[in-house]
């Protein structure tokens, strides 16, 4: 197995941010896998893995070894009487992952499309967009225990799931996930209820209902090959009612618990920063909750802005924004 010294990740990461990796290693199998925890192991030293990079800040040094995971395969692994059941490996590309369940008749997931990223990170933060979440769909995974090295299995309580929560976010490196099984029910049902879907009803088509995804991404979000960015930078905060009735014109969302999510991106843009910069990091003009690399940025450049944000943010409404991106 080949493990690359000084391994370029800058091309590895959405926000394109300039990082290298100690040691890096393709994997395609649960061999390849226990090969590099073994390695690791070895040479005392972190093993991170990576799927497609669009949700992690890099530093410009990864210490340890870095694991791309590759690991392949999609199929219709069962069905019952109300759902088809669906298998895909850890570094299955998600949105492709989506649009081959939508074109085989396996309808659920088109909300979800156009999401960066790989099948096996989709649980990690419980991806979610367009009024569903991946947790809506799940029914396990397995995956490597490094702890332990052996392969588990989780159902969806194991995992812990919450708003771009799971176990896997609060224990990381932990678990490896190689596999993510999915339950689409077979009697589609499409789930209109957010802005710019209205418009689809019980006749609707999932495949029209995807393209409507995407081009309302497309409207919304920078496409990361021309401007690097990590989606959005910071989680939509929830706050008591109280203090949300402090906040006049904010848009408010009620749970159920009684507590208000508010838009981090509408907090961010009130305080003016909507399309500012600070060096080659900036928030996006049409958005205010993406964080954009104009060019060559570092790790450090995206944590001056972020702070700059979360100070003025906290300042103004007495709101601690959470930053979404996981810190590599
Ligand atoms: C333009 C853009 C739009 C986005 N839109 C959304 C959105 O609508 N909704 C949403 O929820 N997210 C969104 N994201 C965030 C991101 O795409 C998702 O979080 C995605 O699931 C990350 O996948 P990845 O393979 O790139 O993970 P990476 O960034 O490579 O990794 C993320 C974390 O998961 C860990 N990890 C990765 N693979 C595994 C594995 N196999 N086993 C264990 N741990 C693993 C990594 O170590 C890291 O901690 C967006 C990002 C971008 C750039």
């Amino acid at each position: 197995m080949d493990f690359i010294a000084d391994f370029d990740l800058t091309h590895e990461n959405t926000l394109g941010l300039k990082s290298a990796a100690r040691l890096a290693a393709h994997i395609t199998n649960v061999d390849e896998l226990e090969a590099t925890v073994d390695e690791a192991a070895a040479r005392a030293m972190p093993l991170t893995i990576l799927g497609g990079g669009s949700n992690v800040v890099l530093s410009e040094s990864v210490e340890g070894i870095v694991g791309l995971m590759r690991i392949g395969g999609r199929q219709r692994t069962g069905q019952s009487a109300t759902d088809n059941i669906i298998t895909a490996g850890a570094g299955e590309n998600w949105h492709e992952f989506v649009a081959w369940t939508v074109a085989n008749g396996m309808p659920g997931l088109e909300n979800l499309a156009g999401i960066p990223g790989t099948v096996g990170a989709a649980p990690v933060q419980n991806i979610g967009a367009y009024g569903v979440q991946l947790s809506d769909f799940f029914l396990s995974l397995t995956a490597y225990d490094t702890q332990n090295r052996k392969t588990l299995t989780f159902d969806r309580e194991a995992c812990g799931f919450g708003y771009r929560k799971s176990r896997f976010k609060a224990d990381p490196g932990r678990y490896i996930i190689l596999s993510v099984t999915l339950a689409l029910p077979r009697q589609w049902q499409v789930t209109n209820a957010y802005a710019g879907l209205e418009k689809f009803q019980a006749d609707a088509r999932p495949d029209e209902v995807m393209a409507q995804v995407l081009a309302l991404r497309q409207s919304k979000l920078p496409d990361w090959r021309v401007l690097g960015n990590a989606g959005s930078f910071f989680h939509n905060p929830v706050v008591n009612l109280a203090h949300a009735q402090t906040i006049p014109n904010a848009p408010r969302y009620p749970q159920a618990d009684g507590s208000v999510k508010l838009s981090a991106g509408w907090l961010i843009e009130q305080c003016g920063l909507k399309g500012e910069r600070l060096g080659p990091v900036g928030t996006f003009e049409k958005h205010a909750l993406v964080l954009v690399n104009h060019g060559g940025a570092t790790r450090a450049d995206v944590s001056r802005f972020s702070a700059l944000v979360r100070e003025r943010v906290k300042t103004r409404f007495s709101v601690d924004l959470v930053q979404e991106p996981i810190e590599i």
